[in-house]
């Protein structure tokens, strides 16, 4: 419970959708206008440093990031409605540091339930940045400044990150969506804490894995690792206290 605990702690809400209370960290806060300054510093075609009055600029850059963080609202937005749909609950959403989280009340009974719950998520990141690469295909093809639209380029680069989010989501890695759906698939032929070990195992193998690739690529994909590998001992433990109560 802990990692949830410190994310619900320092967190306030700002909407009501489906009944949910969506909440944003505090992290949060200090994480969008750093998504706008690096939107703002990065050329063309994932930035707007090409622009040259700075008030666009800025403005095109702070907007990108809000809308980053709707895109990933959307996201959580569809594993919440899928599980109330199949008789989860959902206590609220929160948007922190580097993505959101849905906290559930334990798991949909049902493994393939539980399978497509996890899928829904990447499914509409992916549906969203088709359909916005699509947008900008059809209206602006150049992905150029000098012969395109700005506001065009903002919804290249939204397309192009959910399409990013969406895959991204779906390595096996547990807790991410990839790995519920693996967890989901063991779950059908071992028990669900012996489910939840293995996919919490392999978890934490490929966040090692993509922590040392981090290491010579990215400070990002190290902090993900990090996050990976932190909730995957987090929710395997929270698994395991939970059914020890009931056996
Ligand atoms: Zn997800």
């Amino acid at each position: 419970m802990k990692k949830e605990e410190i994310i619900m702690e320092n967190s306030y809400q700002i909407a009501r959708i489906l009944d949910i209370p969506i909440k944003i960290h505090i992290s949060f806060l200090l994480v969008l206008p750093f998504f706008a300054w690096m939107f703002a510093i990065q050329p063309e075609p994932f930035g707007f440093a090409g622009i040259e009055s700075a008030f666009i600029k800025y403005i095109l850059s702070l907007m990108t990031a809000i809308l980053l963080f709707v895109s990933v609202l959307i996201h959580e937005l569809a594993h919440s409605y899928f599980s109330l749909r199949y008789g989860g609950s959902i206590s609220e959403i929160t948007l922190y540091l580097i993505g959101g989280v849905s906290a559930m009340e334990g798991e949909l009974r049902d493994p393939s339930n539980e399978a497509k719950m996890a899928f829904v998520g990447p499914f509409s990141s992916i549906i969203i940045g088709i359909f916005l690469l699509l947008l900008n295909y059809v209206f602006s093809p150049a992905i150029s400044l000098s012969d395109g639209n700005p506001f065009f380029l903002m919804i290249f680069i939204l397309g192009y990150i959910n399409i990013i989010l969406g895959l991204f989501n779906l390595i096996p890695a547990f807790p991410m969506d990839g790995g519920r759906i693996l967890r989901a698939f063991l779950a059908q032929r071992m028990g669900f804490v012996e489910a939840t070990e293995k996919a919490a195992f392999i978890g934490k193998i490929l966040a090692f894995a993509m922590g040392l690739f981090g290491l010579f690529t990215s400070f990002w994909l190290i902090l993900i690792a990090f996050f990976i590998y932190m909730g995957a001992s987090g929710e395997e433990q929270q698994v395991r206290n939970r059914y020890e109560k009931y056996n």
